[in-house]
C-alpha cells in the first residue's frame, strides 16, 4: 500500500573563494559520501547526489526542484567549506519538504603531519555548518541535525531512521480516513477538530452511512467468501470453545465477507484507514473483528468507536514502517486493566476485538465468542499474545485549540500466566520510567485510552514527525519526572496557544 519509490537529495554547500581545485575536491568528496552511504545497505531509500551549491541562484533552484519532484522526500544539506548563509535564505524560504542537516566532514581524523591552511580552508564543516545552522535557526525552520563522521554506522542509521520520519511527513497529507460511524456517544478523548487535522496533518476524514459499505459486504460472491475462509483455516489455529463446527465456520464466514467488502470499498474510494463503532452497525451481522484485524495487517489504519485520530496515526505508522526487515508490528491498542503487584506492574492491553496480528508472537487462533456490546451475533476474532521488547505507545489528543502528541516508551513483556478465559488478543507492558510515574504523566498530559502502538519506530522518529507538523510533543520516557513534566506542560500551554 506504499507505492512510491522515494529518494533523498544530497546537497553540498560551498563557495568559489578557494578556487576551482578546491571545488573539484568538494564535488569528489560529496560523491564518495553519497556512493558509500548508498552501498552501506543501511539506508531504506536512495540518496541522490546533486552538484555543489555555491550561490543563491543554484540554492533556490535546487530547493524548488525538490519541491516539484514527487519522488524527492527530503533534502540533506552539508557545508563542506564555508558557505555564506544569506545565499540560503531564499531557497530555504521556498522549500516545503523535510530538511536534514548532516554535520560531518570528509576526513575522519585530523591529518596531523600534513595539515596546512589549504586543508583547513577546504575542510571546514565545523565552521561552515555553524554559519548555515544559524540561518536555519533564525528562520525558525524545523530540521533534523545529525552529527558525526558519514562512514560511521551510527550516523548512517540515524539518517536511515530520519528518512522514515521524512516519508511520514511527506505521506501524511495523503492519508484518507473512512468513517462509517460517528464518535461513540459521550466519549471525549476520541473527538476532535477534523478541519484542523486536515490543516495541520493533511488528513481527509470523511463519513459514509454504514449501510453503504454493508452493501459491498452483502454483494461479495459466496465463492470468494469460501476461498477466504479456507485461507483463514489454513493460516490460523481454531479454538472452538465447544461450539458446533459448522456454526463456528458460518460466523467466521461473516468476517470474511466483511474483509472483502470493506477492502473493496476502501480501494474504490481510495481510503487508507477506517473507523467503526459497535453502536452503529446497520445491517452488519457482527462487529467487524477478524476482518479489521486482517485489514490492519495489510497496512490500513484503524480506530474503534469512531476514533479517527488514532486510525490516522496507525496508518501513518504503517507507512513509516513499511518494508522494515524483521518488523515486529504496529497496531491500534487500548489500555484495559492493571497488574499492580509490586515489582510486576504493567498494563494489560487489548481491545474488544481489533488488535493487529502483525504484533503477534507465536500462533494466532480464531475464536468465536459473545460480545455484550453491539447487539449482534458472536463475532469471530483472532487471538494471540504480543511480542516482548521495547516499543512506543502514541496518543494524539485535541485540546480544543490545538493538538498534542504524547509518546510513551514502553517495555512489552509476557504476562506471568496465560489467560485462557480472555477471548481477545493482548499485549502487556510497563510504561517508562515505571508504572507509577508513567501513568501519572500520561494522565496529566491528557493521553487517551486508545493508542497507536509500534515496536518499529522510536519516540524520536514519531516526535520529529510531530515537530514537523508544528504541534506540541510530550515525551514520557526513562528521564520523565512529574515535577519537570508539569512545568513543561505549563510552558507549552503558553508557547502553543
Ligand atoms: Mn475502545
Amino acid at each position: 500500500m506504499l507505492s512510491k519509490n522515494y529518494e533523498f537529495w544530497f546537497a553540498t554547500g560551498s563557495q568559489d573563494l578557494y578556487g576551482d581545485e578546491c571545488l573539484a575536491h568538494v564535488a569528489e568528496h560529496s560523491k564518495i559520501i553519497v556512493e558509500k552511504m548508498n552501498e552501506s545497505g543501511l539506508l531504506p531509500f536512495k540518496l541522490v547526489w546533486k552538484p555543489t551549491l555555491i550561490d543563491s541562484v543554484s540554492i533556490r533552484k535546487l530547493f524548488n526542484d525538490a519541491n516539484a519532484d514527487d519522488n524527492c522526500a527530503g533534502v540533506i544539506t552539508w557545508m563542506h567549506t564555508f558557505s555564506p548563509a544569506k545565499s540560503w535564505i531564499l531557497g530555504l524560504q521556498e522549500y516545503r519538504k523535510p530538511l536534514l542537516h548532516l554535520h560531518t566532514q570528509f576526513n575522519e581524523e585530523i591529518p596531523y603531519d600534513t595539515i596546512d591552511m589549504d586543508f583547513m580552508n577546504e575542510n571546514q564543516s565545523a565552521h561552515g555548518d555553524r554559519e548555515y545552522g544559524h540561518i536555519v535557526s533564525r528562520m525558525g525552520i524545523e530540521r533534523k541535525i545529525i552529527v558525526g563522521h558519514w562512514s560511521h554506522e551510527r550516523v548512517i542509521k540515524r539518517i536511515a531512521s530520519w528518512m522514515r520520519t521524512a516519508v511520514g511527513i511527506a505521506e501524511s497529507s495523503h492519508i484518507r480516513v473512512l468513517r462509517i460511524a460517528d464518535n461513540m456517544r459521550n466519549v471525549a478523548v476520541t473527538e476532535g477538530d477534523k478541519v484542523e487535522a486536515q490543516i495541520k496533518f493533511g488528513w481527509e476524514i470523511d463519513a459514509y452511512p454504514v449501510n453503504e459499505i454493508y452493501e459491498y459486504v452483502n454483494d461479495v460472491p459466496a465463492g470468494e467468501v469460501e476461498a477466504l475462509v479456507e485461507e483463514y483455516y489454513s493460516k490460523y489455529d481454531l479454538i472452538l470453545d465447544g461450539r458446533d463446527e459448522k456454526e463456528f465456520r458460518r460466523h467466521v464466514a461473516v468476517q470474511a465477507a466483511i474483509e472483502i467488502g470493506f477492502e473493496k470499498f476502501l480501494k474504490e474510494k481510495n481510503y487508507h484507514a477506517i473507523v467503526t463503532h459497535f453502536g452503529d452497525l446497520g445491517n452488519l451481522k457482527q462487529l467487524p473483528g477478524l476482518a479489521i484485524q486482517r485489514l490492519m495487517e495489510k497496512g490500513y489504519g484503524f480506530g474503534a468507536e469512531g476514533d479517527w485520530k488514532t486510525a490516522a496515526m496507525v496508518r501513518l505508522m504503517k507507512i513509516m514502517t513499511a518494508d522494515i526487515k524483521d518488523a515486529k508490528g504496529t497496531s491500534f491498542m487500548e489500555d484495559y486493566t492493571y497488574n499492580l503487584v509490586p515489582g510486576k506492574e504493567g498494563i494489560l492491553q487489548a481491545h474488544m476485538l481489533e488488535i493487529c496480528p502483525s504484533i503477534s508472537d507465536g500462533p494466532v487462533a480464531i475464536r468465536v465468542c459473545p460480545l455484550s456490546m453491539g447487539e449482534r451475533e458472536d463475532p469471530a476474532r483472532l487471538v494471540f499474545t504480543a511480542k516482548t521488547g521495547p516499543a512506543i505507545a502514541v496518543s494524539l489528543i485535541d485540546l480544543g485549540n490545538r493538538f498534542r502528541l504524547i509518546v510513551n516508551d514502553v517495555e512489552c513483556k509476557k504476562t506471568e500466566k496465560p489467560m485462557p478465559k480472555l477471548p481477545v488478543a493482548t499485549a502487556f507492558w510497563t510504561p517508562m520510567p515505571n508504572l507509577e510515574v508513567g501513568a501519572e504523566a500520561w494522565i496529566l498530559a491528557g493521553g487517551a485510552h486508545h493508542t497507536a502502538f509500534t515496536y518499529d519506530l522510536t519516540a524520536e522518529q514519531i516526535g520529529d514527525w510531530g515537530a514537523a507538523m508544528g504541534i506540541e510533543v510530550v515525551y514520557i520516557d526513562k528521564d520523565t519526572n512529574i515535577k519537570d513534566l508539569k512545568n513543561q506542560l505549563l510552558w507549552n500551554s503558553v508557547a502553543f496557544r
